[in-house]
């Protein structure tokens, strides 16, 4: 039998430097009461994401919070991991973007990688966005979780909302982006938005098992 899951209430961490998470953990936190401060407002060291797969990197980044702060933190580690490319650039996502963080670059990396492998067909350019969700407490409790969408990638990039590659991915059964869609369409939770993000999803499970509204 798996032991019980532990409600998540109180102050909270979010253990994440990354703006685009932050505001979307945040909304998504937000009806549930949780009082939520990030590791960046709290000055808190980025831990280096040593693990090797979204889950383990998930774990670290939430428990050096939780360790650091005595507070329950909770984490995400995500990426795109593309089929055409063996699931990269996958937990490297955010390192493909290099220190500036520039996308634009990230986006054309794969671009460039799909025309070598004269991946042209929606068929051939399919890939997922995945969200590993983990919260860590002081005592060493941990909840883990995970959500993914599926979609094919266009080229030119499409839209400015959003974060990352958003721009490129468009989610199967919608005709447009991540980076064209409103923060509700692409995370919102019903009746709010259809929760469809990779992160949405996975905290949609995280939500039946730890948050009460
Ligand atoms: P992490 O901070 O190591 O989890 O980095 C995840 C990286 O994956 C981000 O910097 C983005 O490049 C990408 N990523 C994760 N989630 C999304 C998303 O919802 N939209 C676009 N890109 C994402």
């Amino acid at each position: 039998m798996s032991a019980p899951h532990r409600l998540l209430t109180g102050r909270v961490v979010i253990a994440t430097h990354n703006p685009g998470k932050l505001r979307e953990m945040r909304e998504l936190l937000a009806p549930y009461g949780i009082d939520a401060v990030s590791a960046g407002e709290l000055g808190l060291p980025e831990p280096e994401e040593t693990g090797a797969s979204f889950h383990a990197n998930a774990l670290i980044k939430a428990q050096a919070a939780a360790n650091a702060t005595n507070l329950p933190a909770f984490a995400d580690d995500s990426g795109l991991a593309v089929d055409a490319l063996a699931g990269a650039p996958g937990i490297y996502s955010a390192r493909w973007a290099g220190d500036d963080k520039n996308f634009a670059r990230a986006m054309e990396t794969i671009e460039t990688k799909l025309r070598a492998l004269g991946a042209e067909r929606p068929a051939q350019r399919q890939a997922q966005f995945v969200s590993a969700l983990c919260v860590a407490w002081p005592d060493g409790h941990l909840e883990k979780f995970e959500g993914t969408v599926a979609g094919t990638l266009v080229w030119p990039p499409r839209g400015s909302a959003g974060f990352g590659y958003d721009p490129m991915f468009l989610p199967d059964g919608h005709d447009r982006t991540f980076g064209e869609m409103s923060a509700d369409e692409k995370h919102g939770l019903p009746p709010r938005g259809p929760g469809l993000s990779h992160r949405a999803r996975a905290f949609l499970k995280l939500a039946a098992a730890c948050l009460r509204p």
